[in-house]
């Protein structure tokens, strides 16, 4: 009988934890706008990348592009206020993301100063890096002068909800699958001065929940993409990916490799998919066939493109071609 009570009021105390547990957030209006890539129709196009998060009430940037005022420029050209943006997420280290940091900080937080204020990164991201043509670069620098700036800066080891339904994994994605999507010649220095290869340790993504299923959004992918999907339905208890959009790292890929890649974007339910920057070009329309999207759902991603939920991509006559969500504009 003794038992019987405590099962009873075991059963009880956890119906009463869980009415008081916040409901989880599901994201209902979602805008993600591609900031920089190497392909524009509208502002200047450049190797590296940088997309801005408009999630309900909440707006993040996620890198900031290869060269220090392309991402400033290019939100000038496409009529987007920069100022109102409290957060920045790093996918990683590399310098193609990340050289706009403080010139965004600089010239955003003259005008608010809580734009750009709070900086998430992933452990890893403030190790040097030697490419085999230049010298040794690092973000070190310049998180030195953003911490002076009144910014802060948290590092992330495991994933974190960072607004209302919009999570970021941390370093926190296994690679189970040896997908290898980084350059093989970059070499990372750690604090002590120990060179080892460049694998990327820090890469970290963001996911965001929505009413439509989930997105996740990469920066240059290193993780690899089958990891980084397995990452997500894992954390998420298998709720379908709806979307997939950023840098994948696919540009140097076997066929075999993009064909299985493809092959397992299509069985999470990916419904549209957006390769920009280091996806490569070729890549993207072999994922179109081989993922059995359409034109329109598979694009090749470009400054200014745009994603929601209820229209999908919008992008230039460029990469969409003619269709109800291609535009021209010069
Ligand atoms: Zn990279
Ligand atoms: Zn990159």
């Amino acid at each position: 009988m003794k038992k019987i009570y405590l099962l009873f009021a075991l059963c009880v105390f956890s119906i009463v934890l869980k009415a008081q547990q916040p409901a989880a957030h599901v994201v209902k209006d979602l805008k993600i706008t591609i900031l920089s890539t190497m392909l524009a129709q509208e502002g200047t196009g450049d190797w590296g990348f940088s997309a801005l998060i408009e999630s309900d009430s909440s707006k993040i940037l996620f890198d900031s592009g290869g060269t220090r005022h392309v991402v400033l420029d290019n939100a000038k050209d496409l009529g987007i206020d920069l100022s109102k943006v409290p957060i920045i997420a790093f996918s990683h280290g590399h310098d193609d993301h990340t050289s706009g940091w403080l010139p965004l900080r600089q010239e955003m937080s003259a005008i608010n100063p809580s734009a750009m204020s709070l900086t998430y990164v992933a452990p890893g991201f403030f190790d040097g890096r030697i490419t085999p043509k230049g010298p040794m670069f690092s973000n070190r620098k310049d998180s030195a002068a953003y911490v002076q700036s009144g910014g802060k800066i948290v590092e992330l080891k495991t994933w974190k909800e960072i607004a209302p339904g919009v999570f970021l994994t941390g370093n926190d994605v296994p690679r189970i699958y040896p997908e290898k999507n980084y350059p093989p010649t970059l070499k990372r220095v750690y604090k002590n001065g120990t060179i080892v290869p460049d694998t990327v340790p820090e890469d970290m993504s963001m996911v965001i929940r929505t009413t439509k299923g989930l997105i996740p959004l990469t920066g240059c992918g290193h993780s690899g993409t089958v990891n980084l999907l397995t990452a997500v339905q894992k954390h998420f208890q298998d709720q379908p990916i709806y979307a997939a959009i950023g840098g994948f790292h696919l540009l140097a890929s076997s066929d075999e490799q993009i064909k299985w890649t493809a092959e397992a974007l299509k069985k999470a339910g990916v419904r549209y998919f957006m390769g920009a920057h280091c996806t490569g070009i070729e890549p993207v329309y072999q994922i179109r066939t081989w993922a059995d999207l359409k034109r329109g759902e598979c694009i090749v991603g470009s400054t200014g493109a745009t994603f929601d939920l209820q229209n999908g991509f919008v992008a230039g006559m460029l990469t969409m071609g003619k269709g109800p969500n291609a535009y021209f504009k010069k």
